[in-house]
Parts: structure tokens; sequence; C-alpha cells
């Protein structure tokens, strides 16, 4: 099934839906020549998307393909791969983890058997080693003893303090880490030649963003500006449709500077933990998953900013 569709009034994007008529599947959505974007659902994780609830990238090279982040486990990785071979028959010669969550790195050990060498930033692997037993018990909960079946975990081969940079078959790749935001070891991938940014789930789009227990949202916001100013053409968010820098700031930025401010003025105002729910979040409720996750962001924030 193909199907062509033109938003914001710029990017052109060819969708071929890999299992049609199904919500759960990924779709494979082309950014720029060489760079695809594969897009998951915008739900938790089920048995049915094997852990793959995020978008994953991959950048086709002369030398071979770099992949954006693993996949959610040992058969979402392989349904990543069969979705990069209906592409190219090049081998996947490195594997980026964006970041700590699950969905980031639990495909790692798939993509390390066929050769490839893993990428990460020195705070996600710390924080890959923290929060693996964690993830796994949550993730084999959602997905199930089938779909989990195969996964073993496997930590980045090659790791990074801020930055690294590298070329493959001409193409250059720029990974940075600024700090904590979504998880610690949160890191974009900026390709110079292209103006294409993956920024893992330093940006969400169509979906409310998760403030979770490892969250920074005073630094997040930092590392949005930081990501922000390479001016990129196209985004490709952790979560939601690939799009505009406008669109993320929009539905990530926006709602993140909107959270702290007006829970600093509450807490200023003498506002408790018990009354969050009297922050009026309306603005941000057309985002995907606000009931089940507004509530929570605001708890999070309130409790960032008491010790701030
Ligand atoms: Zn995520």
């Amino acid at each position: 099934m193909k199907l062509i569709n033109i938003f914001t009034g710029l990017l052109l994007v060819i969708s071929i839906s890999v299992n049609a008529a199904d919500d759960q599947a990924l779709k494979l959505k082309k950014v720029a020549t060489n760079a695809w974007a594969i897009v998951g659902p915008l739900t938790n994780r089920t048995a049915e998307n094997l852990g793959n609830n995020a978008n994953f990238g991959f950048i086709v090279t002369k030398e071979g393909v770099v992949l954006i982040d693993a996949g959610g486990s040992y058969q979402g990785a392989k349904r990543i791969h069969q979705i990069i071979q209906s592409v190219t028959k090049q081998p996947v010669k490195f594997v980026i983890n964006s970041g700590g969550q699950d969905h980031r790195w639990f495909g790692n050990d798939y993509f390390s058997h066929l050769g490839a060498k893993i990428i990460s930033s020195a705070a996600a692997k710390k924080d890959h080693q923290a929060r693996s037993a964690a993830q796994w018990t949550m993730l084999s909960n959602l997905i199930g003893n089938k779909g989990i079946a195969g996964t073993k975990e496997k930590f980045a081969d090659i790791t990074f303090k801020s930055d690294y940079k590298f070329t493959l078959g001409e193409v250059t790749f720029e990974i940075y880490h600024k700090g904590p935001a979504h998880t610690p070891g949160d890191a974009y991938i900026w390709l110079p030649q292209s103006k294409v940014m993956f920024t893992g789930d330093i940006v969400y789009t169509e979906r409310m963003l998760g403030i979770i227990e490892v969250s920074n949202s005073r630094s997040w916001l930092n590392v949005f500006d930081a990501m922000a100013a390479h001016k990129p053409d196209y985004v490709v968010p952790g979560h939601g449709s690939p799009t505009t820098l406008a669109v993320a700031t929009k539905d990530t930025r926006d709602y993140l500077a909107f959270l702290r401010k007006t829970i600093a003025a509450f807490i200023e105002q003498g506002g408790g933990a018990h009354e969050i729910s009297r922050i009026n979040q309306s603005r941000f409720q057309y985002l995907a998953n606000y009931d089940t996750l507004h509530g929570r962001n605001a708890l999070k924030v309130y409790t960032e900013l008491e010790w701030e």
C-alpha cells in the first residue's frame, strides 16, 4: 500500500504501511535521499508492536547502513531489520542508541549478532545498566513472555561523553549529548549534509511527552535549544510523525516551558502537591495520551521544582 501525503506545505513524504490496516504497524517514511524514518504507534508497548512503540530511523550509505535505535525487543529488532531490507541489502554497520528507554536499546543484541557496532553516550550506557532489570519486568508485563522471547541485554561498544562524529560512505554523522532530558543519556543525531535531525525522546510530537522518574525538565529545555540551534529542515522525533522544527517546538518545548512556569507560580502561591490537578493543561489536550500523562507530568515537575 502506498500513499502520498503532504504536510506543512514543505515535506513530501512517501509512506508505505508495512502491515496494512494495523494501527500497531511501523510505517516507513523517506525524509531525505538516503534517510528514512520508521514511525511507530503512539500507544504503549503491546504484544502486537513487540515494544516498538516509538520511532526509529536509518541512513543508507555506500558502505552500509546506520540505524538509529535498535527497537524494543529481539523480535522488534527483527521487524525493523525487515523494513531496512525492503529498502537496501546493505548490512547494518552501526546502531546508535539515542537514549535510555527500552525501545532505544533492547534490540541491540540482535544487531550486534549481525556484526553492527553499538554507539551510545556514556550516560545512556550507565542508564541502560541501571534500569535494565526494571525495564525487563515492565516490558515482559506489557508484551508478554512470547513477545520478549529472545531478548538479551547488550550494552554499547562505543561510548562518548558529549559528542561523537564519524563518516560512513561519505555521509557525516554528528551525535550530541548535551545533558539529561527525557532520560539521563539522551542524544540527538544530526546529518549536516541533508539537514535532517533525529531527536530520540528529546522531541515528542502528536502525543504528550512523558516526564518520568529519570527525566530532568530543566535540562530538557536546554537540550532542546541546543538541538534547535542546528536549524534542521526535517525533524524525526522520538514519537510522532516526522515534522518541522516549528511543530517540534509547539508540541515539546512549549509544553515543558508552560508546565515549569505554571507550576512554579502555583508553588509560589502556596499550592500543595495534593492540589496539583488544579493546574489547567487544557491548552495541550490535543496531544494523544493527554488523559494518562498530564497529571503525572505535573506532579513530577512539582517535585523537581521543590528541589531546584
Ligand atoms: Zn520513548
